[in-house]
């Protein structure tokens, strides 16, 4: 008989948002004229915007003819794209990032998720908590994180960097060095991110303890703080630790059609080996390249008229990320995030879990948000509202929360 990968079988049950859907839909069957408002999922609901629709409808006709159709795509991407992400992306911020050393892919999560397949077999990652579940659960498959403590709902083998109030959701150097440090900012799920000498100091600690750094920065378009930096190759020597995972979905609403990409500087080496090497390496085997269609609509974003759309659609979310945020704290609620990222991070009333609160909110409010213990141990006793609802909803939603 063939075996199966039994790492897979040490995850943990359902997966947090298949049992929030199934809680909503157990309720909205029982309570059919109740008017659920939905402030959970991270997933966009305005339209891709003009510009970037019509780079799309001139690619498709390039498709249909024979003189400019295309075929598989370069697997690390089109060099009209990365050349574009290259000047728009990071030249203004005085940083270099060669073309070269931009890697097209089909989003965030793949990257996310893929990139530690270029780690050791018993390297050691660390995780700001709570965070993105998608950095513990690929390493987990890998059989990278040990055995899963249900009383602590801690992994024996990962070391989790607490992000809370009490520490301002600055986290902490691990008393134990880890190999591989997962950074996502701003952050999912906490709303809240790093000043440019917070995030240097982490820059500096990996370059002295020999550590990669994995930065996700899905949420960067959503800052609107001078002191909080864009990109991580801001700081000092970050080129010598740092990959950067970026992703078209939440800024130009590419959630549906697919579009990221992830930076690999030349300038890190390990022994020898380059991570840029490997990973172009791990791309051409496993990766035929995003959609010529898609790379054609990724350029569009970067545009002048592309650009002031997306402008329009962060002020659209950020214009609700304040209603929910300014509306909390009148009800009395504790609130963090909300003002770099689309995310607002409140504290429980009452003490109560982060899962008796989505109870509570569901059936008293009609209101559904995502418990923050689904992110990590350190998530408990919070919970995340998004900005990404229309705006009738969210102002409908903080009225029955102010209540
Ligand atoms: N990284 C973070 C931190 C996210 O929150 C998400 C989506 O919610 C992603 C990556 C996924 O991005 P993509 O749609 O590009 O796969």
């Amino acid at each position: 008989m063939y075996k199966v990968n039994e790492n897979y079988l040490k995850l943990p049950g359902s997966y947090l948002f298949s049992t929030i859907a199934k809680k909503v839909s157990e309720y909205s069957e029982s309570n059919k004229d109740a008017d659920i408002i939905r402030l959970g999922i991270g997933d966009v609901t305005r339209p891709i915007t003009k510009t970037v629709i019509e780079a799309m409808h001139k690619a498709v006709d390039e498709m249909g003819n024979a003189d400019t159709f295309r075929g598989y795509a370069p697997d690390l991407g089109y060099s009209f794209l990365r050349e574009t992400i290259s000047k728009k992306v990071y030249e203004p911020l005085s940083v270099k990032v060669d073309p070269d050393e931009i890697f097209v892919s089909d989003g965030a999560k793949s990257d996310s998720g893929n990139i530690q397949e270029l780690f050791g077999a018993d390297n050691k990652i660390a995780v700001t908590d709570p965070v993105y579940p998608v950095y513990v659960d690929s390493n987990v498959m890998a059989g990278r994180c040990g055995t899963y403590d249900k009383d602590t709902e801690k992994w024996s083998n990962v070391i989790y960097l607490p992000c809370t109030a009490e520490n301002g959701f600055v986290p902490a150097f691990p008393e134990e060095r880890p190999d591989v440090i997962y950074l996502c900012l701003p952050n999912n799920p906490t709303g809240t991110t790093l000043k440019k000498e917070e995030l240097q100091k982490w820059v500096d600690y990996a370059n002295e303890n020999g550590c990669l750094i994995i930065f996700d920065a899905a949420y960067e378009a959503y800052i609107s703080e001078s002191d909080v930096p864009h990109s991580i190759y801001e700081c000092d020597n970050a080129r010598n630790c740092a990959i950067e995972i970026r992703s078209f979905s939440k800024n130009a609403g590419f959630t549906g059609v697919r579009l990221g990409y992830t930076v690999v500087p030349k300038d890190i080496k390990n022994d020898g080996a380059s991570l840029h090497d490997m990973w172009a390496r791990r791309h051409g085997t496993k990766f035929n390249g995003a959609p010529y269609i898609i790379q054609r609509a990724g350029e569009a974003v970067y545009s002048e008229d592309g650009q002031k759309e997306v402008k329009e659609l962060i002020s659209y979310y950020m214009r609700n990320a304040k209603v929910i945020r300014e509306g909390l704290k009148d009800a009395g609620y504790d609130v963090y995030g909300g003002v770099n990222a689309p995310y607002i991070w409140l504290k429980t009333p009452d003490n109560m879990t982060s899962w008796e609160f989505f109870d509570y909110l569901l059936k008293e409010k009609n209101i559904v948000g995502t418990p923050g213990s689904g992110f990590g141990p350190s998530g408990e006793g919070y919970f995340r509202l998004t900005a990404f609802g229309t705006y009738e909803n969210t102002l409908k939603a903080l009225e029955r929360i102010k209540k």
